[in-house]
């Protein structure tokens, strides 16, 4: 969401404002730091980072901060760091070229409504593109600040969409990935017959449109005909992230994440069995309030169980606004972080045998990387990292790799065709 955020600030800029981008720093007229506010750490670095660009930066250069952080920090950023120009919260994003030359201008309406407004264009990844499909959250996770400094879930209107996966392609975009909190909720407000396996048929329509993901589903709302509709719909990429956050039935509840264990594991199988050869990430957070050892035993049993392809793992960190931080269970972060650890090797004994199983295999790969020694790479349907000998003039196509072997964390191949 914040890369996305980001490319619309640039096309702002660049479009209204005669802005360019630079590398240097200390040449920036401008500098604009988005941020993120899921956890505390990032939070606690903004104002070093700040305090340094302010240090270095040109005289008269200006700064702004920019997303979720500037949305709940607000005034506060300004009265801690008064060298800061402008806050503009992650909901406000429209108003960046209006709001560069209003010295201590605070933009951080979370009612405010992007859904149908038409940013210039610019992506950095030519080959592929992020497109918006909805703005804010309308759950309440106990755990999460993101309803918070997003507001409330709003769906963007299918035919924005439409056209702009149909603009995309026609300027050369293979694969798009479509953005949301919860993309699998899309359409709850508009038409009846409009949710988000709808869109996932009409934007399959498109021609030369090759590949479609999408980021985040909720398992909550993973319905038969979504999975249906996914394991089938070859335009469709066979990669989806599921975030179980924890896989204790009554610590999802305190949670307040809607699902059980049980309910996460029956879709989670469901999607192994139909799709073929599908990758199945998630995020894990350890030492939420009340998490005792079974509740943790239940995480490491549905990871043993799923055996997924990628885990982002956690620390709950407390975050203001939350119903979670007044919690009196708070779990001492000595043990959190023992959690942690094991959640880490537990991937770890697995991982190797996921990557080996792959030797052998035929991967359509779309290339978007120059490595070094006449290498290049790209990401498989299942979003497994491929790399093969190869040159520029691959970049942005989409061919077949034979898998000869593994590294770490990629598969190495021959192109076939
Ligand atoms: S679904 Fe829950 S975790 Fe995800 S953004 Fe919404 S409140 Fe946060």
């Amino acid at each position: 969401m914040n890369v996305r955020d980001s490319e619309h600030m640039i096309a702002e800029l660049k479009n209204k404002k005669d802005y360019e981008q630079t590398n240097n720093i200390e040449e920036a007229d401008l500098i604009m730091v988005n941020t993120c506010s899921v956890r505390d750490k990032p939070v606690q670095k903004l104002f070093s980072e700040i305090g340094h660009f302010n240090k270095i930066k040109k005289k008269d250069a200006k700064i702004g901060v920019c997303g979720c952080s500037a949305t709940h920090l607000g005034k506060d950023i300004i009265k801690r760091a008064p060298f800061v120009d402008f806050v503009l919260g992650a909901r406000n994003i429209s108003k960046i070229s209006n709001i560069i030359d209003r010295k201590g201008a605070v933009e951080i309406d979370i009612d405010h409504d992007d859904s149908s407004y038409m940013f210039d264009d610019y992506r950095s990844n030519p080959y592929k593109a992020f497109i918006n499909i909805m703005i804010g959250c309308d759950k309440s996770c106990a755990y999460c600040i993101v309803p918070f400094t997003r507001g409330d879930e709003i769906s963007i209107p299918l035919d924005i969409i439409i056209n702009e996966a149909k603009k995309v392609v026609r300027e050369g975009v293979k694969e798009i990935c479509l953005l949301g909190q919860n993309v699998n909720n899309y359409g709850k407000k508009l038409d009846k017959h409009i949710n988000f396996t709808y869109l996932l048929q009409k934007l399959s329509e498109i021609d030369g449109l090759k590949r479609i993901r999408f980021t985040s589903p909720h398992p909550l709302h993973m319905d038969d005909e979504f999975i249906e509709e996914f394991a089938k719909n070859p335009i469709i990429c066979s990669s989806i992230h599921m975030p179980l956050q924890s896989g204790s039935t009554s610590l999802l509840k305190s949670m307040r994440r809607g699902y059980s264990k049980k309910w996460f594991l029956d879709k989670a199988f469901k999607i192994r069995d139909l799709a073929k050869d599908v990758s199945i990430t998630t995020d894990v957070i350890v030492g939420f309030p009340g998490e005792s050892d079974e509740d943790f035993a239940d995480t490491l049993d549905v990871i043993d169980k799923i055996r997924f392809e990628q885990i982002f793992n956690f620390k709950y960190s407390k975050r203001p606004l939350t119903p979670a931080i007044d919690y009196d269970n708070q779990i001492d972060d000595k043990i959190s972080s023992q959690r942690l650890t094991r959640v880490i090797e537990k991937h770890k004994t697995y991982n190797f045998d996921i990557l080996k199983d792959k030797i052998g295999s035929d991967y359509e790969t779309l290339f978007d990387a120059i490595k070094p020694d006449g290498y290049i790479s790209g990401k498989s349907d299942n979003n497994f990292t491929v790399i093969t000998k190869g040159d520029a003039s691959l970049l942005g196509e989409i061919k077949t790799v034979h898998i000869k072997d593994r590294r770490k964390n990629s598969l190495i191949g021959n192109m076939l065709f």
